[in-house]
């Protein structure tokens, strides 16, 4: 029997208009495809010679970092708190509020203790002037959104250990030409479906320091335990490795994609509508998030898009804002909070082809006002 199709990414389908440009969708080429029947052929499943490869071109591509493969982005930045001593004893993270939940998750996952930070307009990371120098902080993880460098010389000095979240930000540079991910003490990527590699799921931590990269190993694979503590297991498959590698290889050329697609996209802006704040060259674009005036032109992009047969999103909903699920007074957020009633993000994905990107482009030149 013939498998079924395996279906992309569900988007939020406008009512009654058929969505023909989604809102994401990975590339799995045939070397991919090659890469992940070999693992399978091989006979070895659990973490291995496939996994050890792709630690490896992590710890080539950011030397001097070490790279510990793992089963997540969230279960990387739960082993970089824990490899710097921090879990369990409620040490103060901060963290976006503009963010994903798994930051959340790994901060209270580890025992220690969120700090949630509102962001900066530009680039979605967290505001260095919001962390006040009376409140002391032991780690700061700071989220490169949409790809967007987060401001890692201002929170450098504000904080012991500096994380990076590169789960958006994979093959990026900062404006001084530094990649993405070898700044900070530790740092994280996600393989997860959607991001720039995608493996299904699956991670990788980055340490600068070999004794932490040591302390996380037996958190990484229990089996490695000295001592027994109960742990998770967050270990990484070898073919979900082979696929996360197989496609690692190619980064230069998945960025070079992302970064055509997004300035396809800026050249066909109507002289109203301003390019997304955070881009910026050495980047390499995640989403491509257009920020309108307010909710209603916000509400009218989206609806232009979504009649154009284009998957247009505007991302995080208020109620998944950080400082609201943890019940958090929203007026102390106003820039996330402004933020997500302005965003709209416009299909950017490794998928995408010339002709979609051409047709996303035609229906930017018409946003309406
Ligand atoms: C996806 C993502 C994560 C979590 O990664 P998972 O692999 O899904 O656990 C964490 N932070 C950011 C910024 C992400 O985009």
């Amino acid at each position: 029997m013939t498998p079924a199709p395996v279906p992309p990414v569900p988007v939020p389908a406008p009512d009654s208009v058929p969505v023909s440009v989604p809102h994401n969708g990975p590339l799995v080429t045939e070397d991919d495809i090659a890469a992940v029947t070999e693992a399978l052929r091989s006979g070895w499943l659990a973490t291995g010679p496939r996994t050890a490869a792709l630690e490896a071109a992590f710890a080539e591509r950011f030397h001097p970092l070490h790279a510990s493969a793992v089963s997540s982005g969230t279960a990387g930045l739960t082993l970089a708190l824990r490899g710097a001593g921090l879990g369990d004893n409620g040490a103060t993270v901060a963290v976006p509020t503009y963010g994903c939940s798994a930051l959340l998750d790994a901060v209270l996952v580890a025992g220690c203790t969120p700090l949630v930070v509102d962001v900066t307009e530009r680039t979605l990371g967290i505001d260095p002037g919001r962390l006040d120098p009376a409140h002391p902080i032991d780690a700061v993880i700071a989220v490169h959104t949409h790809g967007h460098p987060a401001d890692l010389d201002a929170l450098r000095p504000k904080t012991a250990l500096l994380v990076e979240d590169c789960c958006q930000s994979l093959g990026g540079r900062d404006e001084r030409g530094r990649p993405l991910g070898a700044i900070g003490d530790a740092s994280v990527f996600s393989f997860y479906a959607t991001k720039v590699i995608a493996a299904g799921e699956g991670g990788m931590l980055l340490q600068r320091d070999p004794a932490a990269r040591d302390h996380v190993r037996g958190y990484q694979d229990p089996g490695a335990r000295e001592v027994y503590a109960p742990r998770f297991n967050h270990r990484l498959s070898d073919p979900a490795a082979a696929l996360a590698l197989s496609q690692f290889r190619r980064l230069d050329e998945i960025a070079a994609h992302r970064r055509a697609v997004a300035a396809r996209y800026t050249a066909a802006l109507p002289p109203h509508v301003a390019p997304p704040p955070g881009l910026a060259p050495g980047q390499v674009p995640y989403r491509y998030c257009l920020r309108a005036a307010g909710r209603a032109q916000q509400q009218r992009w989206i609806g232009h898009l979504r009649a154009a047969g284009i998957a247009a999103d505007p991302l995080i909903p208020a109620r998944h804002l950080l400082h609201r699920q943890l019940g958090l007074e929203p007026r102390e957020y106003p820039v996330a909070e402004r933020v997500v009633d302005s965003t709209v993000s416009v299909p950017l994905f490794a998928a995408l082809t010339e002709e979609q990107a051409d047709r996303v482009a035609e229906a930017l030149t018409g946003l309406p006002d």
